[in-house]
């Protein structure tokens, strides 16, 4: 079995400095506290980003570089872990979702809330889990064939995750879409939630365009505030809105939306809610955005819906084409439900 690691930072590596602060530290400080590493009978490649950064450090040009690295070992390993930050983990997941198209070998990301230096560290746990999944089959085939975060124990689609807890070790959610593997005694799968991409050909793309801006909405916001968001220099904006998908019905309100809408801008309406879906239309603080051309986001995370943008953007120069495929399941990110 071969499994190709690469190693980006985070608190899974970290050291504390002479003032007490948490640092990256290399991958020698993770082989010599995980000495069963050498215990398993995996061929294990490492990489090691040079700087090892904390993921808030995390952009686009790691996220092509992890991208390109896994297509150019792509076919002579068995599977892939990434150990990252959690801080941004769930953002490049995503995107890494979207830029390697029909995977059929596993990316699982990995990291830790505490040090592996650390006595009660979740390190050790979480990494020989990963790679014991990054290195799963099932009839010669593998087992995970997308994208996934693996913490405190359990599998998450990449894209369907979002961090939600920076004091525990369960630090990770994906509420709107089911775990699809949890380590207990035995490693048990979902099966049916896994995606299988057995039939489909192998594409890493490698552009991203982040010219994507983020309009939160709360109620008081001023028309000044949704004009400077809309006028700046982005192709789509990610509209948080309340609810069910739902905003101030004020006419000065849908006539900004509208006005950026007919300069060529995409709007996409995804949920302040952390479950549920964008259902435009449900209640009447939605149809009128409908009308006007916002675009339905679903249940996707605002992790997916920023990488997506970016990606999307980064492959199609027509906002028209953006804005058809980003109301789209590409790649098992969101539930269509209307
Ligand atoms: N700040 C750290 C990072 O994201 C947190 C972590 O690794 O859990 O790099």
């Amino acid at each position: 079995m071969k499994i190709f690691i690469i190693y980006t930072g985070g608190t899974i590596g970290m050291v504390q400095d002479e003032s007490g602060t948490f640092v990256p530290f290399d991958f020698e400080l993770i082989k010599n506290n995980l000495p069963d590493l050498s215990r398993l009978d995996y061929q294990l490649t490492v990489h090691s980003f040079n700087p090892i950064i904390d993921s808030s450090n995390m952009n686009p040009e790691i996220w092509i570089e992890m991208a390109q690295i896994i297509k150019n070992n792509y076919d002579e390993y068995d599977g892939f872990v990434i150990l990252h930050g959690s801080d941004t983990m769930a953002f490049s997941a995503s995107i890494l979702s979207f830029l390697l198209e029909g995977l059929q070998k596993p990316i699982i990301f990995s990291g830790s809330q505490l040090p592996i230096g650390e006595i009660r560290t979740d390190a050790r746990e979480n990494m020989m889990t990963a790679l014991e999944i990054a290195s799963a089959k099932h009839n010669g085939k593998s087992i995970v064939q997308e994208v996934c975060i693996l913490f405190d124990n359990k599998l998450f689609r990449g894209n369907r995750s979002f961090k939600y807890n920076s004091a525990k070790f369960e630090a990770f959610r994906s509420p709107n879409y089911p775990v699809l593997a949890e380590a207990g005694i035995h490693l048990k799968y979902n099966f049916d939630a896994l995606m299988n991409n057995s039939d489909k050909e192998f594409i890493c793309h490698n552009h991203v365009d982040n010219h994507v801006g983020v309009l939160k909405l709360f109620p008081g916001i001023s028309a000044n505030t949704i004009k400077s968001i809309l006028d700046a220099d982005v192709r789509s904006i990610v509209m948080e809105t309340f609810g069910s998908g739902n905003t101030t019905t004020d006419k000065w309100f849908l006539d900004l939306l509208e006005s950026a809408i007919k300069q060529g801008k995409n709007i996409l309406n995804i949920s302040q809610c952390k479950v549920g879906s964008v259902e435009l239309g449900r209640y009447e603080t939605s149809q009128g955005l409908k009308s006007i051309g916002v675009l339905n986001g679903y249940d996707m995370t605002f992790e997916a819906a920023v990488t997506k943008l970016m990606y999307l953007q980064g492959e199609l120069a027509d906002q028209a084409a953006v804005a058809y495929w980003v109301e789209k399941d590409i790649r098992g990110e969101l539930t269509v439900n209307d």
